[in-house]
């Protein structure tokens, strides 16, 4: 067996698309960014619906009060709603990832398709119009938080569409014709660079604050939380979900046996292989995204098990003791080093009556069943449910000392 370290953080970014390549990450990424996204988003929302409207007075200056202005003034008027519709749905949503894109997204569909037909009335505007799709390019590019697939669909779409109005409509003399194609190309190609430069920077600096936060709570040598994981607050939160809910919460506490005599026999090196070797084994059985493995000492660990009965979690610690108990490590020096562990095990039954008053609590009870474990000839497992008295109520051993 090799030393178990946990699989790297899934931090590849694909530089074309400006995302991180694994889905479940990037998904990660978005949430945590979501708060700043939609306060970005409102304001923006905001922002360019005021200032759509506003330029409804050029309509009126350049066609006068016709029903053609009062009809463009109306079309300004809904792309403006469309917003403020997109900003009452991310305040009632502000925790949907989804919501925020959709609303960004249709918001500048409704925007940049109302657009050309603003500009079709008014052909002798043209060149403010271009400037005005410019202006709108860098809003949807930089302004307005989204995708960069997204805006990039969107910016080329909206030129494509606003290009296309001014052919149908004609009248282009050919170096206007070039100079349109010319600054619509320049428009995207500047929006490209400039969104894809934000996108890739903001999740560099992700990655960067992931890894480090990895480095500051992960234990180098076994790859399990280390005991940061105490101030964090996340086990007594932990302990608040097992009250509200009337669930059951399990710990085990497991210290390797004789483990100085590993040290004094075989080297530091090997005594730090075989705690890699059960740390792995720890991990291996502990659920995915539900229990935790932390190093709570030198040669101590403590797995936290989520909606675990006391019985659940004595069968899942006789499986690890058993599992510990037959396999060697062979260290680099040449030699097999085996040993056992010793587990003491404290639960929270399902709708209970009494909940200690801490995790720390809960963890002394699983200590003291060490203790008694150790006690009885080391290499077994002794497990109790916590009590109104904060001792063993139910204390009983699942195997014979070895
Ligand atoms: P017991 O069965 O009663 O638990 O005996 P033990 O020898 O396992 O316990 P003791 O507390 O006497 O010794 C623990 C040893 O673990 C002493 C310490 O040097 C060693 N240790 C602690 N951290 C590390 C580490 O990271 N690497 C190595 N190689 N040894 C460590
Ligand atoms: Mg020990
Ligand atoms: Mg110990």
């Amino acid at each position: 067996m090799s030393l178990h370290y946990l699989p790297p953080l899934p931090l590849t970014i694909d530089r074309r698309r400006a995302e991180f390549t694994d889905r479940a990450f990037e998904d990660r990424f978005a949430r945590h960014c979501l708060p700043e996204r939609n306060a970005q988003l409102k304001a923006s929302l905001l922002f360019s619906a005021g200032f759509y409207v506003l330029f409804g007075l050029t309509d009126i200056a350049t066609l006068g009060p016709t029903a053609t202005a009062w009809a463009m003034v109306a079309l300004r008027l809904l792309v403006a709603l469309a917003a403020l519709g997109a900003w009452a749905a991310i305040s009632r949503y502000p925790d949907s990832v989804a919501v925020s894109l959709r609303s960004t997204c249709i918001v500048l569909g409704i925007g940049v398709g109302v657009f050309p037909i603003l500009c079709w009335y008014q052909p002798e505007a043209m060149a403010w119009n271009l400037m005005s799709h410019a202006l709108i390019l860098m809003a949807i590019y930089v302004i307005f938080p989204n995708r960069f697939i997204y805006a990039l669909a969107i910016g080329i779409g909206a030129s494509a569409v606003f290009g296309a109005m001014l052919l149908v409509q004609g009248g282009l003399r050919l170096d206007d014709l070039v100079a349109l194609v010319l600054m619509l190309i320049l428009g995207n190609a500047l929006g490209y660079i400039a969104a894809r430069r934000y996108h890739l920077a903001q999740r560099e600096q992700f990655r960067s604050t992931m890894l480090l936060q990895e480095l500051a709570d992960r234990d180098p040598l076994t790859g399990c939380l280390n005991r940061r994981v105490f101030q964090s607050g996340l086990l007594d939160a932990e302990l608040a979900r097992t009250r509200r809910y009337g669930t059951a919460l399990s710990v085990i506490l497991c210290d390797i046996d004789h483990f100085k005599r590993i040290n004094d026999t075989h080297g530091h090196a090997a005594g730090d292989q075989v705690l890699g070797e059960f740390a792995g084994l720890l991990r291996s059985v502990a659920r995915e995204g539900i229990d935790s493995v932390i190093r709570y000492g030198g040669e101590e660990f403590l797995l936290v098990l989520p909606q675990t009965e006391l019985a659940g979690a004595q069968v899942l610690a006789e499986r690890i003791r058993h599992a510990f108990a037959d396999s060697a490590t062979s260290t680099a020096n040449g030699s097999l080093v085996s040993t056992t562990a010793s587990f003491g095990v404290a639960a929270v039954a399902a709708n209970h009556s009494f909940l200690p008053a801490s995790f720390e609590a809960l963890i002394a009870v699983a200590d003291e069943q060490l203790y008694a474990a150790k006690r009885g000839g080391r290499n077994s497992v002794r497990g109790t449910v916590v009590t109104a008295h904060g001792c063993p109520g139910q204390s009983r051993s699942m195997a014979p000392a070895a």
